[in-house]
């Protein structure tokens, strides 16, 4: 285990170190709380952390570019790593533990088992995204039996991969508890994403359409309307007024399965992935009626 002389924090690079320190914690009573991350934290990622340390003892945040979960034509190679400035973030917070393995820890030679992830996986990014919630699923699994925590938390950012999550946890009974923190966003409604950093200015105006078609979406449930093919054409055309025209889907779900439905009459959630530029983004909101 290290202790970054120059920043005051823990880093476990492999899982001996990582069990040394969850096994020190565990001794003292404490409860563990993680947090998985791909890096290049922001905001988003640290409203996680902020909310694992009001629950746990003991906060893990765990750093790992998840080869698994990007297809070969994916940004894996491009995707940004900023080690030193997320210790940094994590050290300010004081966070217990940093795990941040290298990719042969994780998948030495051999490795071969996978996650077949649950149903709720199937639409929405898995018909554009096909083997992705295979590798979040599969990293996610390992990560939960590498780190004994009560509490893991996610962000409703990635609201299909909280569902999937949620799925696998209940589905293979792993005890632990999965909590989903609200999605965080620029002050003028882009919701945080490590990917924002691509956006070229014209690209980074044209990226908020997507958080205003999802307002617009909210306000017009608000104001009664329930049938998602109305709720989608306006995601659409305030999608396409700005310019944003490669949309993979501007859509409303069921909330839990992630099915489409015709109309709303429980909790779901409208969500949209676009392409602006080179970049693909994705954001959702919530629809609950009373
Ligand atoms: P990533 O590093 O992109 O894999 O994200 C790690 C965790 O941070 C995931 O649970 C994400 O859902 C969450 N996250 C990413 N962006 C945001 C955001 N803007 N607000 C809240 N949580 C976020």
């Amino acid at each position: 285990m290290q202790m970054k002389p120059d920043k005051n924090i823990q880093v476990a690079r492999t899982q001996l170190e990582l069990r040394q320190c969850i096994q020190a914690a565990k001794t003292q009573g404490r409860s563990i709380g993680l947090v998985p991350t791909m890096g290049a934290l922001h905001e988003g990622h640290l409203s996680l952390v902020r909310a694992a340390q009001r629950e746990c003892d003991f906060v893990v945040v765990t750093i790992f570019v998840n080869p698994t979960q990007f297809a070969p034509h994916e940004d894996l190679d491009k995707y940004p790593r900023t080690f030193d400035e997320d210790l940094d973030a994590l050290s300010e917070l004081a966070v217990d533990l940093v795990f941040a393995p290298d990719q042969e820890e994780l998948y030495p030679h051999g490795f071969s088992t996978y996650v077949l992830p649950p149903a709720v996986a199937a639409p929405l990014e898995g018909q554009y995204r096909p083997e992705h919630f295979r590798g979040v699923a599969t990293i996610v699994l390992k990560l939960f039996n590498l780190i004994p925590a009560g509490i893991a938390f996610f962000g409703q950012k990635d609201y299909q991969q909280c569902q999937v999550i949620c799925h696998m946890v209940k589905d293979f009974n792993i005890p632990i508890e999965i909590q989903v923190c609200p999605i965080v966003r620029e002050a003028d409604g882009l919701a945080m994403s490590s990917r924002n950093r691509y956006l070229s200015p014209e690209d980074r105006l044209r990226a908020l359409a997507l958080s205003k078609a999802l307002d617009a979406a909210v306000a017009g449930f608000r104001q009664g309307i329930r049938d998602c093919s109305t709720i989608s054409g306006y995601m659409d055309q305030i999608l396409r007024q700005a310019g944003v025209t490669e949309i993979e889907y501007a859509t409303v779900a069921d909330a839990s399965t992630l099915q489409p439905i015709g109309c709303i009459e429980r909790r779901s959630v409208a969500l949209i992935a676009a392409r602006v530029g080179t970049t693909r983004l994705i954001d959702n909101a919530l629809l609950v009626p009373e």
